[in-house]
């Protein structure tokens, strides 16, 4: 068996993990790199591997850092089968297609400029129709379904506890004889995330690639969500401000949501209109609804007490972009909840340019931010920033709210490890700096061999 790490080595976007056993490539994600610009759109036109080359595909969950360069791979010839969970293939159909959009967008954009200028144009890496074009290879996988590859590979789905429809992935394999074990945990959840299940325990296997995102930190408790969410409402609302929060359109907004519609229907925040401003996250919110077999408890006993965990009295959801616009004209305090999540694009930009500069307002931090992403410097406490070009006071209250993470901590990750028990550890998805925290502990408590892979690197084991 060799891995080869196509991405997500030392750091968090563009997951691609080649996995050969017995001549037969598996390829693990195949994620799109986010961050700075010029970096990011270098390492997204590269193919590292022939598609045609490539025997199966098997997708661990739907956010566009795992699944965001699926429409280059088929575009480029890859036809074999792409396995992933039923909320996942639903999510994806949704999620590609707006990537393509931004992508055309993107592309249009720059263009104008160019055309200007003189300069030759350019190319979209893709586009809406290279997006559906994905569709008819999905295959949607219930968890604890086994999946026969070949005579001697089998492959299991179990539960991520990070979005809906996420996924670890069991692969388990023939070599000279012996049955061999690798788990892939994908994006790692935690335990009490609202509306999904928790993470499933996976033991003893043979070699591990695990996510390090929070390999370095640890996360206030969960628990404390509503407490500290209602005392930021309050605040704010007291100074006669808005909340603008930032979230990515699948996952966060509708925990955010879930949180907010707890907390509205027990009186225990004023009355003030809350606003989901993303077509995505509308779109995202109906594969929710469909996808009841992912949640946990506490939702199921919402929904039988007919209550609608993603809609409440005065949530309203925002596709039309004028509507959008007049968001910004009303100065009454209100929440809006934007995407995208890492305000590097969509409508959250806007919201950002009319309310950052106001210290009535506040603007809350949902979520994990790359390097040279403009959520990240708002979350640094940059005391400006560029949007659009031009440069605006940080003015607002600026909150961390890091107990919302759909990452688990180092605590949550070493304890997976430990239970998993792996011969051999490899740690992807995380900054240096994350990734060599998490590698420190795991060595104080697990005996296994670890490895931090550079792009490119081939493991023969
Ligand atoms: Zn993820």
């Amino acid at each position: 068996m060799e891995i080869t790490f196509y991405g997500a080595t030392k750091e968090v976007t563009g997951s691609k993990h080649l996995v050969t056993i017995n001549g037969v490539n598996i390829m693990l994600d195949y994620g799109m790199h986010q961050g700075k610009r010029s970096v990011a759109t270098e390492l997204n036109k590269r193919i590292p591997v022939n598609p045609k080359n490539i025997d199966f595909l098997i997708l661990s969950h739907a956010h566009i850092d795992h699944s965001g360069l699926l429409p280059l791979l088929v575009k480029n010839g890859y036809k074999n089968r792409i396995f992933t969970t039923k909320a996942t293939k639903d999510l994806i159909d949704i999620m590609l297609r707006d990537s393509g959009h931004i992508q055309e967008m993107d592309v249009e954009y720059i263009n104008r400029k160019k055309a200007k200028r003189g300069e030759p144009l350019v190319e979209a890496l893709y586009t809406v129709s290279d997006a559906e074009d994905v569709m008819p290879l999905v295959h949607g996988v219930k968890y604890y379904e086994k999946v026969k590859l070949t005579d001697d590979i089998a492959f299991t789905f179990f539960d991520a506890g990070h979005i809906l429809g996420s996924a670890q992935l069991l692969l388990e394999y023939q070599e000279n004889g012996t049955i061999k074990k690798l788990l892939f945990t994908g994006d790692l959840g935690r335990q009490n995330l609202p509306i999904i299940r928790d993470p499933d325990i996976i033991e003893k296997v043979d070699t591990m690639i695990s996510e390090s995102t929070y390999g370095g930190r640890l996360h206030g408790d969960i628990t404390d969500v509503s407490a500290r969410f209602k005392e930021i409402i309050l605040r704010t609302y007291k100074r006669g401000g808005k909340i603008v929060i930032p979230s990515f359109s699948v996952g966060r907004t509708q925990e955010v949501v879930y949180e907010l519609n707890k907390l509205v229907e027990s009186g225990e925040v004023p009355v003030m209109p809350v606003y989901v401003d993303s077509p995505l996250s509308v779109n995202a919110t109906d594969v929710f609804r469909k996808h009841r077999e992912c949640f946990d408890d506490e939702t199921w006993e919402l929904i039988n007490n007919h209550d609608d965990p993603f809609g409440f009295k005065r949530l309203t959801y925002i596709r039309d972009v004028e509507e959008s616009k007049k968001l910004n004209e009303s100065n009454k305090p209100c929440i809006i909840i934007s995407a995208s999540g890492m305000c590097e694009a969509g409508r959250i930009r806007h919201h950002l340019k009319h309310n950052i500069s106001d210290k009535k307002n506040t603007i809350m931090i949902v979520g994990y931010m790359a390097r040279n992403t403009l959520g990240r410097r708002i979350r640094e406490g940059e005391k400006e920033v560029k949007i659009f070009g031009e440069v605006y006071p940080v003015n607002a209250e600026v909150v961390i709210f890091d107990e919302f993470s759909a990452h688990g901590d180092q605590r949550d990750l070493v304890k997976h490890i430990k239970s998993a028990s792996p011969k051999e550890l490899f740690l992807v998805h995380g900054e240096e700096t994350q990734i060599e925290a998490l590698q420190a502990k795991v060595i104080e408590t697990v005996e296994t061999t670890t490895h931090i892979p550079d792009y490119g690197e081939s493991f023969k084991l």
